[in-house]
């Protein structure tokens, strides 16, 4: 039996990517429960094929799969019908499946107006798509009422089956890194928070299930065998239980796994102790949603969060060296200037590195949703639109597009323009043991102005300035290759020559086997015509592309043309050498 799990293509297109293009972690769960019974699956990550349709039938027509499950958000799910369409007219024997987010929340919609999907997978989907699995294989289509958390046709009438009860113990679960490699994790599911614009709660439950600590771990540890250094820890509050995070990461330093990580938390769920942990266990970066400045919005979001505790969390966190990212959202039921202004307010007062804006977009499975059902007499049938989601302003009288563009366009300009001023504002916590983690959190945040997604943006003021305060910030705590090979960039690109061979020698000095800090001195060195020094720096990287010119060059400005040549038909020898290996 050969079993696709396919992650489809969103609606609309994204100018940034990152956000649609990985596969939900549920399809690394039901994919590996399928794998531990012996199945044949495979998982298809198919967030931009619709760029080369053919590819939909070509592989369909390859793999010729029994049964396809489809990973479904909101955003997909139109990605999800055309794929579900193309396979049936390729197999019409195959058995289309949907499972995930919005599948479990809209599973009437589905089944009531598109017939090419046989099944739908309702809530936490690993043993009920296993169970269905196996009942399709044996043919026994009357044992299908007896599968908890499904949803099916049966002649006319749509059949729900009793909901599937929650994996308590989600230990017992294959970790998916046993057969597959992936960057995000995560180590709990649910959330004790009831957000009115979070579906999260609905899906998981408000119990929080956690995994322990040693089978956490176990799966990074898996993960960073295969070679994976970069994790998202993609749990709704990693830091729901703080003991437990101290223990994790406890267990990282102590199977000395050397990764950086990311995680998503609520400012009245850290402290001190913990964040310590964090960073040293290799956290560089904490999502908070703050969602408004307005203590009064905030409410009506149902998001509980005091003012002191955000501004609290924001400030210990950049202390230990960790980015703070802020999630808000605009558009929310009686926003007005005053409370845009309050969110404006917020914003400098806790200095986030990042923020994300969005507006406030009403999902299936929301508090907002059935409000908004209530309200204005809607059925699921609003999904027969192509839409992603539907922005709340739209229905509420006191807000029209104009003001929320408006809205929109205050907020971002009033972080970027005092961005550069939050830089100067850093103040970390001063304990040795964290000098070389304070290094390089300052020149990475100072490569962000420099040369990352703050360098071009023109409503940033004085980048360059932030980004020289930062390297040289990093350098006051510990030697740091990023630090010194940035500012000694940002000297090159100002003409400040000597500056730069001054600020790269010392970079050399701590790391004489950097081809990138003795390639910038060097071009630097002759930029202020010390041609022999500059050939002690390129020279020990003769076989670089890029230093064989500037070799070639110091040979000439140094009159030395029998080198020259010499050098470069050696050069070119080796290069041709390496092409026809
Ligand atoms: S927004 Fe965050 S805190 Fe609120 S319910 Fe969702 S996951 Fe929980």
């Amino acid at each position: 039996m050969k079993i696709l799990i396919i992650y489809p293509y969103p609606l609309f297109d994204r100018s940034q990517e990152e956000d649609i293009s990985v596969a939900p972690m549920g399809v690394y769960y039901v994919a590996a429960v399928l794998k531990k019974e012996g199945y044949d699956v495979e998982i298809l990550n198919w967030f931009n094929i619709h760029k080369s349709p053919h590819r939909i039938v070509e592989t369909f027509r390859a793999k010729k799969p029994d049964i396809i499950g489809f990973s479904i958000l909101n955003a997909n799910r139109w990605g999800g019908i055309e794929i579900a369409q193309i396979a049936k007219e390729v197999a019409p024997e195959v058995k289309v499946v949907f499972g995930g987010v919005a599948a479990t929340f809209l599973w009437r919609h589905f089944l009531t107006h598109f017939s090419v999907i046989d099944f739908v997978v309702i809530g936490e989907g690993e043993y009920a798509f296993l169970n269905l699995v196996q009942v399709i294989e044996q043919g026994h289509d009357k044992q299908l009422q007896n599968i908890s958390g499904i949803a099916f046709r049966r002649g006319n009438r749509i059949v729900r089956t009793e909901a599937a009860k929650p994996i308590n113990q989600l230990d017992e679960l294959p970790i998916p890194a046993t057969y597959f490699q992936y960057q995000h994790v995560a180590s709990s599911r649910g959330c004790p928070g009831k957000c009115t614009f979070c579906g999260s709660p609905k899906f998981w439950g408000h119990k929080i299930r956690l995994r322990s600590p040693e089978n956490f771990v176990e799966e990074l540890e898996l993960l960073y065998h295969k070679g994976i250094r970069f994790f998202y820890f993609s749990d709704d509050t990693f830091t729901i239980n703080k003991e437990r995070v101290v223990e994790i990461c406890k267990a990282i330093l102590k199977k000395g796994l050397k990764i950086l990580w990311v995680a998503i938390s609520r400012a009245d769920y850290v402290n001190e102790t913990i964040l310590h942990w964090m960073r040293k266990a290799g956290c560089i970066q904490i999502s908070y949603g703050v969602e408004s400045g307005s203590e009064r919005i905030r409410g009506l979001l149902n998001k509980r969060l005091k003012t002191e505790d955000i501004k609290r969390a924001f400030y210990l966190t950049h202390r230990y060296g960790i980015l703070a990212r802020a999630y808000f959202i605009y558009g929310s039921p009686e926003e007005t200037d005053e409370t845009i202004q309050a969110t404006i307010d917020m914003i400098s007062q806790i200095k986030p590195f990042i923020c994300v804006f969005y507006i406030l977009e009403i999902y299936p499975g929301t508090k907002l949703y059935s409000d908004y059902q209530k309200k204005f007499h809607v059925t699921d049938d609003i999904w027969l639109k192509k839409m992603e989601g539907i922005c709340y302003f739209e229905s509420d009288p006191h807000l029209s597009q104009e003001l929320i563009l408006d809205f929109g366009k205050r907020l971002r300009t009033a972080f970027y323009t005092s961005l550069s001023t939050f830089a100067e504002a850093l103040d970390l916590t001063d304990e040795e043991e964290f000098y070389e983690m304070h290094a390089d959190f300052c020149s990475r945040l100072a490569m962000t102005f420099s040369q990352g997604d703050y360098a071009n943006n023109e409503a940033i003021k004085e980048r360059e300035k932030a980004a020289e305060r930062l390297f040289n910030k990093a350098l006051g705590y510990a030697p740091d290759h990023r630090a010194y090979l940035g500012l000694g960039v940002l000297k090159q690109n100002e003409k400040k020559y000597q500056r730069a061979v001054q600020v790269l020698s010392e970079g050399v000095e701590h790391f004489p086997g950097s081809e990138q800090l003795n390639l910038c001195l060097g071009i630097n060195y002759m930029n202020v015509g010390e041609y022999e020094k500059a050939l002690g720096c390129l020279l020990k990287f003769q076989n670089s592309k890029e230093a064989i010119n500037y070799i070639a060059i110091c040979y000439r400005a140094l009159g030395d043309l029998g080198k020259e040549k010499e050098f470069l038909k050696k050069a070119r020898g080796r290069q041709r050498g390496r092409r026809n290996r």
